[in-house]
């Protein structure tokens, strides 16, 4: 089965590093959380990449 990005809203602080990196999968919203513009975008290594510099490693692939 193909993963998901998942984004734990809870543990995210908004610091907008997964946007600079991967705009087209990433953006922040009002209440400074990421969210995902395509919510089947697929796991690419931009998208990889966001995942491993979030510094509160709350991107994850399920
Ligand atoms: S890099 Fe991580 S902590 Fe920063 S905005 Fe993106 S998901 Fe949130």
């Amino acid at each position: 089965m193909t993963k998901s990005i998942i984004i734990d809203a809870y543990e995210c602080n908004g610091c907008g590093s997964c946007m600079e990196i991967c705009p087209e999968v990433f953006a922040i919203d009002e209440a400074e959380k990421a969210f995902l513009i395509d919510s089947e975008a697929e796991i690419t290594d931009k998208v990889e990449e966001a995942a491993a510099y979030c510094a509160k490693k709350c991107i994850h692939f399920e």
